[in-house]
């Protein structure tokens, strides 16, 4: 596995976070790594998010330009996704960290899902086996959970237990921090999910707040956070100069906290774009880059920093509306945006359709209502 132990010396917090900033804040060559927290797993700091890839082909080509993480999920294209993973990993498997990812239910039930992304992947064994979009301290602690992750462990079917989220992200940060067990989260983690473009330049100096603070900390103490929906959406750019979404990753990518990004791929024209980020520092026009393309999806993308859960007196998840429309707008991805949106159930948007004032408040302003509501017309 391209993603060796890390060298058998064991840093304390002091210490990696000093590591961590100095590879943040140095330019890099183009194939910067960084360890995964305690796990022992090195990767490049930008890895395949495959979720929207339908080419084989787009893996195995950033699999052969240097990525050494491949994330994927059961869910994604309806199993569809681990297939089209594992044929592109067919004789590179030994090259990577593959993730995937399981819904909590019952024991047998979670070991037959594991099971199952086994046989489709066409893998002896998954790297980081994460829960699939938690949200809360008490699905970190669920005993289920723990109980079916350990015994695949000791059966050898899977190596590293982990969380993702993208709501109430602090606090299961925070609750994997404080619980143990789980040793990587997969954060949604972007320029628009915090309290300012430069959160994570001053994260690195140990100035960051909010979600940038929490996983520099969370990171030091050992536990690997990777970060996803790094490019805020994917919205068209114009040219010339660093990329917003290079910027974007470099960004995400300053905060030392961040082991690697994974932004979606679906053309090889994106795996160059985005494997040229490794390594590259976030520069001020690189910033300057950001607040540009900020003022282009400023009215439309949502930062998924969860400050407006519950605040809908009608139960709506705006958060995971919102997610499902930039599916939809940015990543232009129909089905997954269908797809993401039916999934909320009940917590959609059919009541913003006929809801004539919003009281739901957006830190970055977002006019709510007209957006949730576009979504249900959209995606319902
Ligand atoms: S418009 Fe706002 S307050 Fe009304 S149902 Fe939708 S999210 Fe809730
Ligand atoms: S709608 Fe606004 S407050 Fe709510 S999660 Fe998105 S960015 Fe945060």
């Amino acid at each position: 596995m391209a993603a060796m132990a890390a060298g058998g010396v064991v840093l304390g917090p002091a210490a990696r976070r000093a590591e961590a900033i100095a590879e943040a804040v140095t330019r890099g060559n183009p194939a910067e790594t960084r360890t995964l927290g305690k796990t022992g797993l090195r990767v490049m700091t930008v890895g395949v998010g495959a979720m929207t890839t339908r080419e084989a082909d787009v893996i195995r080509y950033a699999v052969d330009h240097g990525a050494t993480y491949v994330d994927t999920a059961d869910c994604y294209m309806g199993g569809e996704n681990e297939r089209i993973v594992g044929r592109a990993l067919r004789g590179v498997r030994h090259k990577v960290v593959l993730a995937s990812k399981v819904h909590i239910m019952d024991v047998p039930g979670m070991i037959r899902s594991v099971e199952n992304s086994l046989r489709s992947l066409q893998v002896d064994s998954i790297d980081i086996m994460q829960l699939h979009g938690i949200s809360s301290e008490g699905e970190v602690t669920d005993g289920r959970a723990r109980e079916a992750l350990q015994k695949l462990i000791d059966q050898g079917k899977i190596r590293v237990p982990g969380v993702t989220t993208h709501s109430g992200q602090e606090t299961v940060l925070r609750a994997v921090q404080k619980h143990g067990f789980y040793k990587t989260v997969l954060v949604a983690y972007n320029f628009r999910s915090d309290t300012g473009i430069t959160t994570s330049i001053k994260t690195a100096l140990g100035l960051g707040k909010g979600l940038s603070a929490a996983i520099a900390d969370v990171a030091a103490s050992g536990i690997g956070v990777i970060a996803m929906k790094t490019q805020a959406g994917g919205y068209p750019v114009g040219d010339g100069g660093p990329s917003p979404h290079q910027a974007a990753l470099a960004w995400v990518l300053a905060n030392p906290g961040v082991a690697a990004a994974i932004p979606s791929m679906v053309s090889y024209a994106q795996v160059d774009e985005n494997l040229k980020a490794s390594g590259m520092r976030l520069s001020w026009r690189g910033i300057k880059t950001l607040a540009r393309y900020e003022e282009v999806i400023g009215d439309r993308h949502c930062g998924l920093c969860g400050e407006c859960s519950g605040r809908c007196p009608n139960g709506v998840d705006v958060a995971g509306v919102l997610r499902s429309l930039t599916y939809l707008e940015g990543y232009g991805r129909k089905a997954l945006a269908r797809d993401s949106y039916r999934g909320l159930g009940d917590a959609g948007a059919a009541a913003c359709v006929s809801c004539t004032g919003c009281v739901v408040p957006c830190r970055l302003g977002l006019a709510v209502g007209r957006l949730t509501g576009r979504a249900h017309t959209l995606l319902a």
